[in-house]
């Protein structure tokens, strides 16, 4: 039985007690613990302290804003209950299907959002115990020198495989980051498609003492069609080995609906989410025949799968162009939804 190794635990009770908590010690934030727990329990990390979310009543509701321009979500939110709320299955239906995507009904009422989009990035030579590790000897996310995955790479490329990042990015939303400055609580918000970086060892932007508090996803101002598409081997549990975020604004309804903006999202490349071209798409015909395989192709040129995760690159990569058009021919098919 793997066991966690002591730390101390904090549970503040609002925003400011728990930025204080953060910012007077080697500190971790602590929200449902689905990820951070089993990695401290593979001695990934061993912070002192870990500072408890549960308690912040702020961090939780959803609702919408600004005259339903705007979809706000507290980052302490489960992901069941984004999975079921009716509020983001009529405003932001792939963000639901999303979280209902992650792990198993147990974790996802557990999981939080806040947790899904910080997860750690995942690899197969790190995701293991430390004496599988220590066998081949770590590498640089695991104190060694070198990484297992680029032979001679100075860079981790592990895996970004939150479920919820790649519809986030594909629905423009933004994240709100609280932080202590000169002990004022402050607030910073930052679009999600700049908020991760290509470094798997520090792949956000988020700075140390900052608590990410809420999620604002801008809605549709007319028809839109989105999803998000998983493969993994199971049907359930598994994180995702490849991912694809789905959207399309459109002008017209039916079959005379025609693609105004659209965006292409792709998960568990490497540390951040790629963003593909989507020029094939514009100005077509929802309907267009041609419209599933010309967005599969920019999706198989641009993305180029990694042995970071399990099951071989070039298979992950031929399941990126036919998932990619399969998605894309059932959105061709069903209604405009999200449109507000
Ligand atoms: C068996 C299993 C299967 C899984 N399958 C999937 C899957 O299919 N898809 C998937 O996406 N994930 C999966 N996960 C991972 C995990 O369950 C989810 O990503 C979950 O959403 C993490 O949320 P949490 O609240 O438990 O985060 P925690 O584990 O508490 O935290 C995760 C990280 O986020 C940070 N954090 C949490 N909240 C905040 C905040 N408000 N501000 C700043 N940082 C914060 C923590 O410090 C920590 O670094 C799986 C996990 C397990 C154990
Ligand atoms: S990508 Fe390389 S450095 Fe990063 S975790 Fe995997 S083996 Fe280690």
């Amino acid at each position: 039985m793997l066991r966690l190794p002591r730390f101390a635990l904090e549970v503040p009770e609002t925003v400011g007690q728990a930025l204080a908590a953060l910012s007077t010690s080697e500190a971790r934030l602590l929200a449902g613990g689905t990820d951070l727990l089993p990695n401290l329990k593979h001695r990934l990390e061993t912070p002192s302290t870990l500072v408890s979310l549960h308690r912040l009543a702020a961090l939780r509701g959803i609702a919408l804003d600004e005259g339903a321009r705007v979809l706000r979500l507290g980052t302490g939110v489960t992901l069941a209950t984004i999975a079921h709320d009716a509020t983001v299955k009529v405003h932001a239906p792939s963000l639901a299907e999303a979280a209902a995507s992650v792990a198993s009904p147990q974790i996802r009422r557990t999981a939080t959002l806040g947790g899904n989009v910080h997860l750690d990035t995942r690899c197969r030579y790190v995701n293991q115990t430390a004496l599988w590790r220590s066998a081949i000897g770590g590498c640089l996310k695991s104190g060694g020198t070198v990484c297992h995955v680029v032979e001679g790479g100075q860079n981790c490329v592990a895996a970004l495989s939150s479920d919820t990042v790649p519809v986030l990015v594909a629905l423009d939303a933004e994240l709100v980051l609280a932080s202590l400055v000169d002990g004022s609580e402050q607030r910073r918000t930052v679009p999600f498609a700049r908020y991760f970086r290509s470094d798997g060892l520090r792949h956000t932007e988020r700075a140390r003492g900052e608590i990410a508090t809420e999620v604002r996803v801008p809605l549709a101002t007319g028809p839109r069609r989105a999803t998000y598409v998983k493969w993994r081997p199971r049907a359930t549990i598994d994180f995702p080995l490849v991912s694809i975020a789905l959207r399309f604004d459109l002008d017209g309804e039916h079959d005379e609906a025609v693609v105004t903006d659209a965006r292409v999202v792709v998960g568990v490349l490497g540390s951040r989410p790629r963003v593909v071209s989507t020029a094939a798409a514009m100005g077509l015909r929802m309907r267009d025949e041609t419209l599933p395989e010309r967005v599969a192709e920019a999706v198989w040129r641009e993305c180029k799968p990694l042995e970071n995760v399990p099951y071989e690159a070039p298979y992950r990569r031929t399941l990126l162009r036919v998932l990619t058009r399969r998605a894309v021919a059932r959105l061709a098919r069903v209604g405009a939804v999200g449109a507000t």
